[in-house]
């Protein structure tokens, strides 16, 4: 049995037209258009790409990109301010502070100011309340790529069994809440999980983010169990999941590559919390 390969960069492509067509919709009715700002501090050049294919992105759906850019050895009290500015701005209707900041700045704290209802993260304390309280709200930007990936799949996910590897306030846990409102049984396993091979082979959907290079074995996995390996590890070998790709895949129903599984969703999703955070912010005025 070979499983069926989930193409993440085609499922991500068709979520990122869809917005598209959404909001040159909701502008032409009238809708205030969509505004995305990013906010980055000093020059650390992973944190400029990120920042740089997000702003791509939004001028690719027609969302406007409003790109912040401060100096390594700005004030901290200059982010406050330009934070407090951006959430009191109507044409701003999410906002992304770029991690990695500088030492002097403690960027996750600084996350806590922005408003949940301009999330677009989704990582924020508030917004983690919401989730795990079932209350609307905006959600983590890769794990909802991953609930999309199994929906566009029509993966069941209610009463299935789903195994979680990895307990981070990114991936994890919040990918574990969405399972659950899905109505499935979830498992979060971590480093001190024992047994992790037995615990693996329980599940339906096996959501891997555990960031070591082929932690899973393909005789960890169920027979047609759907696969969703979000880890990213440079190698060796150049990128690697944290799944035994060629192995798993002779096991699993469904599987994501590395690269091109997983990876191209979160901006897509980013797109969608933009809009979604536009049209709350309609209702709500
Ligand atoms: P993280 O914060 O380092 O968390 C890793 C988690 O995996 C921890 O909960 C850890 O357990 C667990 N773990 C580590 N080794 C384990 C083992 N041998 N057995 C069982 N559990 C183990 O990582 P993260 O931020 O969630 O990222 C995970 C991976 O996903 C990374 O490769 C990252 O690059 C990738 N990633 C990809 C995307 C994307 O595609 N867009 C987005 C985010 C992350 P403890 O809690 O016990 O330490």
């Amino acid at each position: 049995m070979s499983a069926t390969i989930i193409d993440g960069k085609a499922i991500a492509h068709r979520v990122r037209e869809e917005v598209r067509e959404q909001v040159a919709a909701w502008v032409k009715d009238g809708g205030r258009r969509p505004g995305l700002a990013t906010v980055l501090v000093g020059d650390d050049p992973a944190a400029a790409v990120y920042v740089a294919s997000k702003q791509r992105a939004c001028a690719e759906a027609g969302i406007t990109g409003f790109s912040h850019e401060l100096a390594a050895d700005a004030p901290e009290q200059q982010v406050v301010d330009l934070l407090g500015e951006l959430a009191a701005d109507p044409a701003v209707s999410g906002i992304l502070l770029q991690l990695p900041t500088p030492d002097h700045i403690d960027g996750p704290r600084l996350t806590t100011l922005i408003p949940a209802a301009k999330d677009v993260d989704g990582l924020t304390p508030l917004s983690t309340g919401l989730l795990t309280k079932g209350l609307p709200g905006l959600r983590p930007c890769t794990p909802a790529g991953i609930i999309e990936l199994l929906r566009r799949h029509d993966v069941g996910l209610q009463g299935a069994e789903a195994v979680v590897v990895g307990r981070s306030d990114l991936v994890g846990k919040p990918v574990s809440a969405l399972l659950l409102a899905e109505n499935a049984t979830v498992t979060i396993c971590h480093s001190r999980t024992r047994d992790l091979a037995e615990v693996c082979r329980r599940a339906d959907v096996l959501v891997v983010a555990a960031g070591q290079p082929r932690l899973i074995a393909g005789d960890w996995i169920k027979p047609g169990a759907a696969v969703i390996d979000v880890g990213m590890n440079r190698t060796d070998d150049g990128l690697t999941g944290d799944v035994d790709f060629a192995a798993a895949v002779e096991v699993a129903g469904l599987i994501t590559p590395v690269p091109g599984g997983v990876g191209p969703m979160t901006i897509a999703m980013l797109m969608r919390n933009t809009l979604d955070a536009a049209r709350a912010a309609d209702e709500r005025s």
